[in-house]
């Protein structure tokens, strides 16, 4: 009956069951567990009929021509350039850091002219247009750049990430602030690629066309296990081996029952609100980077550019530390040597199985953009 089997219809399980169907002619069976296709970013109108995010905000961003391609094979797009402001002692400043953040910061504290020599000496050392992350930044020799460095720290990174990771940026991997760097020019925009936006019509649609093929069977709201037995000798279908590949994108200490203990992961309680107003905040996304217990709001209007709707729903999250308790979701890796060497533990265990792939943020124990994961399960599909 199938060729391949795929759990989980996020990015990852969606682009490589629609990559084999099409282009391998393979027979695709997916198997998700929640009651739609798209993982987290699934969007869905609210009671109000506002277009919500369920999983929290996703913007698709990405600079590869051909995962931008491939996408708008099965969406058309509301482009923008997305950008965020920090709350900072009751004034919203550009984040990440840039030369627009600086003078708002230093203009009025230091006077102009001392804000332009500060400018001038970060363009001297790093180069025009750089990106430089924080971690790097606090290590320079030159007492101005640390002053700087010591007031992005401390109003952009140091209470957001505690709340985020429920630990300071030093102690969790650099990579991961890496991802907001101070940027040495004016641009605003949260990311700098060339392609930013969302599924004009939403991303479920997006997933559910992508899904859509003849070669493709998907069932929801199953989880993988009550079809799938993951024996040593063998996975099986229905109790009968099955021999064809098996790509598996759920967590994979599930896998085996967490027997070695679960891997960490933070995970985020979304507090959805209704406001019966034109505009809650004015801005899509505003973090909240020296006070409160959320890390940031977003407005959800600003962000897909509906149009016509009364009022406006918003979304504060709110991080903890994933226990596995039902109705907990696994939503960032926690990434460190420790938890990479659990995780290779699980890995040894799949071993034996030659025709298994792990692909996936939960599977691949991984931080993964949108663009990447669906670039991943593109080159893992073309080598099948
Ligand atoms: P998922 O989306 O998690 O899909 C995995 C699927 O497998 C799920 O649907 C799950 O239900 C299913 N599954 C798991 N176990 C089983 C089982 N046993 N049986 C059946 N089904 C199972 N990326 C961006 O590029 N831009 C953003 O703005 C952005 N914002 C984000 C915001 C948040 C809060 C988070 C957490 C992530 C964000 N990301 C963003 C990352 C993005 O969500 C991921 O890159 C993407 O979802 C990865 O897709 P995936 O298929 O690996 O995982
Ligand atoms: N970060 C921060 N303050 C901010 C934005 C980000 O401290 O205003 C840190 C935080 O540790 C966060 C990391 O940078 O987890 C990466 O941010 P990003 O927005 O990429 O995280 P996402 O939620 O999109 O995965």
């Amino acid at each position: 009956m199938y060729d391949c089997i795929i759990v989980g219809a996020g990015v990852a399980g969606a682009v490589a069951a629609r990559k084999l169907a099409e282009e391998k002619g393979k027979r695709v069976l997916v198997l998700e567990r929640r009651g739609h296709v798209g993982g987290n970013c699934y969007d869905e109108q609210d009671e109000h009929g506002i277009l919500v995010h369920s999983y929290g905000p996703h913007i698709f961003h990405t600079g590869m021509e051909d995962v931008f391609a491939y996408f708008s094979r099965f969406t058309d797009w509301h482009l923008f350039g997305h950008e965020v402001v920090a709350k900072v002692y009751g004034r919203l400043i550009p984040v990440p850091f840039n030369l627009n953040t600086l003078h708002l910061v230093y203009d009025e504290a230091l006077g102009k002219e001392r804000a332009d020599e500060l400018e001038r000496k970060l363009i001297r050392i790093y180069g025009e247009g750089s990106r430089i992350s924080i971690t790097k930044l606090r290590e320079s020799e030159d007492p101005d750049v640390r002053e700087i460095a010591r007031y992005v720290y401390e109003n952009v990174f140091l209470k957001y990430t505690m709340k985020q990771w429920g630990q300071r940026p030093e102690e969790i991997s650099p990579e991961v602030t890496g991802r907001v760097p101070v940027l040495i020019s004016y641009d605003n925009r949260y990311f700098q690629d060339k392609y930013q936006g969302v599924p004009r019509d939403g991303f479920t649609p997006m997933f559910q066309k992508m899904l859509e093929h003849e070669n493709i069977t998907v069932v929801t709201g199953i989880d993988c296990k009550e079809r799938l037995c993951f024996s040593e000798d063998g996975i099986y279908l229905d109790g009968v081996l099955f021999e064809g590949d098996v790509i598996y994108t759920g967590a994979l200490d599930e896998l085996f029952d967490c027997r070695y203990g679960r891997l960490p992961y933070r995970s985020l309680d979304f507090k959805f609100e209704y406001h019966n107003e034109e505009s809650y905040q004015g801005h899509s996304v505003v973090n909240y980077t020296v006070s409160e217990d959320f890390t940031r709001i977003t407005e959800f209007k600003f962000l897909t550019g509906q149009q016509g709707v009364d009022g406006t729903t918003i979304v504060k999250e709110y991080p903890f530390a994933y226990t596995g308790a039902a109705g907990e979701i696994p939503y960032y890796a926690i990434l460190n040597e420790e938890n990479r060497s659990l995780y290779e533990k699980y890995c040894a265990l799949t071993a034996g199985w030659e025709r298994f792939h792990l692909l996936g943020r939960l599977a691949e124990y991984q931080y993964y953009n949108i663009d990447a994961m669906a670039k991943k399960a593109m080159e893992l599909a073309g080598r099948l």
